[in-house]
């Protein structure tokens, strides 16, 4: 993909790592370099994430000092405000993620739902950080859900517990849309996603009546997605709200093919990489097409999915900062096109993520994960930071 063009050139290594000093730089290639050895990241995933909740001396500092401080703001949303500074300086908006995962008591998921609600509070005193994420597996016991998308008959304990789970994820885009705060709303894993995007749909309807509040995340690796975007924009229409759509490609593919194949039954995950790509453009497409009723987010760091979209908004003779019109990258990661598209003067993310280091790690695992080089070749982000420490070097 030719990365040059009229619209935005996302090869100008200048522009995208303006903001890292050279020890910052050095700092990142080290890292990335590091994630490229598979050893050391299956290591972190298998025994990092214990070492650190045993308190082993120093586990939790080595984590903080490197990984944690290339992908993470900060372990409270205060902390955070240096990051969002720096990318406002640069024309760049900030979604705002608390990384918590996989709680699971009462008390756990009722705070959960508190740190949610700060988080908006905060977005809401903050201009440059317009939206919050929410992960519904972090306000609800992952049984519930899969007991729900299921079908199975509840108890009235655990129906109980699952008016509990509404209860909270209306509190938080209660909360947010009083305060002109939105709300994307995570896909996760497909046996707990047709009950995530039930609630998701009773939040749209309730509060995107006169503009978009609340976003549904497409996942275009599963091959029933661009049928079910299709189908929601129908939904939408028929039902007066504007839909939101974050498009994603997913991140659980492995997890998915292997109980799939466990449990024996047809993987939900496209065959290919190609049609997966295929559908993501396609989703693009539709979203733009409709971008008067449907607000989008094209959550990628894929650069030929990221350049479709500002060809599509060029071609239209759209306004490339239309806030139905955005596009995102996760914090540490993408920032040649992060910065690039803002730049270049259409609407960018960062996902900025937040919460203590033992919080936070299947996160970071998942991310050190994306970066670990296949067929021991070095990522794309290695090698701009690489080409950026070149030019640097040359042009002094
Ligand atoms: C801002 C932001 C928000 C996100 N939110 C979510 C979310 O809510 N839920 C979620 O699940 N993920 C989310 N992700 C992660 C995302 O789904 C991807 O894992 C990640 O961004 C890599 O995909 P990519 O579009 O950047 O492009 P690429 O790097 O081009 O694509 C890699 C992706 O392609 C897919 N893929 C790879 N090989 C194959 C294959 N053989 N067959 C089919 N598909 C294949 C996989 O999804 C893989 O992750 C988010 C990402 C970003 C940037």
């Amino acid at each position: 993909m030719k990365e040059k063009n009229d619209f935005v050139d996302f090869s100008d290594t200048k522009v995208a790592f303006a903001h890292k000093s050279d020890a910052a730089l050095k700092k990142a290639i080290f890292l990335f370099k590091i994630m490229s050895k598979k050893w050391l990241v299956d290591l972190l995933g298998t025994i990092g994430g214990k070492a650190v909740s045993w308190g082993i001396p120093f586990t939790g500092k080595i984590v903080k000092s490197t990984i944690y401080s290339q992908f993470v703001g900060g372990e409270t949303l205060v902390e955070c405000q240096d990051s969002i500074d720096l990318l406002e300086r640069n024309r760049i908006l900030t979604v705002l993620d608390y990384g918590a995962e996989g709680k699971s008591s009462e008390e756990d998921l009722d705070q959960a739902a508190e740190n949610f609600k700060n988080a908006v509070t905060f977005a809401a005193s903050n201009d440059s950080v317009p939206v919050v994420v929410i992960k519904v597996s972090a306000l609800a016991k992952n049984e519930i859900l899969e007991k729900v998308q299921l079908k199975h008959p509840l108890d009235e304990n655990e129906a109980a517990l699952f008016d509990r789970v509404s209860g909270r994820i209306d509190a938080i885009c209660s909360h947010a849309t009083k305060l002109g705060v939105k709300i994307f709303i995570d896909a996760e894993e497909s046996w707990i996603q047709d009950t995530i995007d039930q609630l998701t749909v009773d939040m749209m309807m309730k509060y995107n009546q006169q503009q978009v509040f609340v976003y549904n995340t497409f996942q275009l690796y599963r091959h029933d997605r661009y049928a079910f975007l299709e189908s929601s924009y129908d939904h939408a229409e028929r039902h007066g709200y504007f839909l939101g759509a974050k498009l994603v490609r997913g991140a659980y593919m492995e997890k998915e093919r292997e109980r799939a194949e466990r449990l024996k039954y047809p993987s939900p995950i496209h065959k290919t990489k190609q049609a997966c790509d295929a559908d993501y453009q396609r989703a693009i497409k539709f979203c733009v097409d409709r971008y008067e009723r449907l607000a989008s987010c094209a959550a990628t760091h894929n650069t030929a999915s990221c350049l479709y979209q500002a060809q599509l908004i060029g071609e239209r003779n759209l306004p490339r900062n239309h806030p139905h019109l955005n596009f995102c990258q996760l914090y540490g990661m993408g920032d040649n096109l992060t910065f690039n598209l803002a730049d270049s003067g259409y609407n960018v993310a960062k996902y900025v993520v937040f919460g203590e280091v033992k919080e936070v790690l299947p996160y970071l695992i998942r991310r050190a994960e994306e970066n670990t080089a296949v067929k021991g070749e070095f990522t794309r982000e290695y090698q701009l930071l690489v080409e950026e420490l070149e030019r640097r070097r040359v042009e002094g």
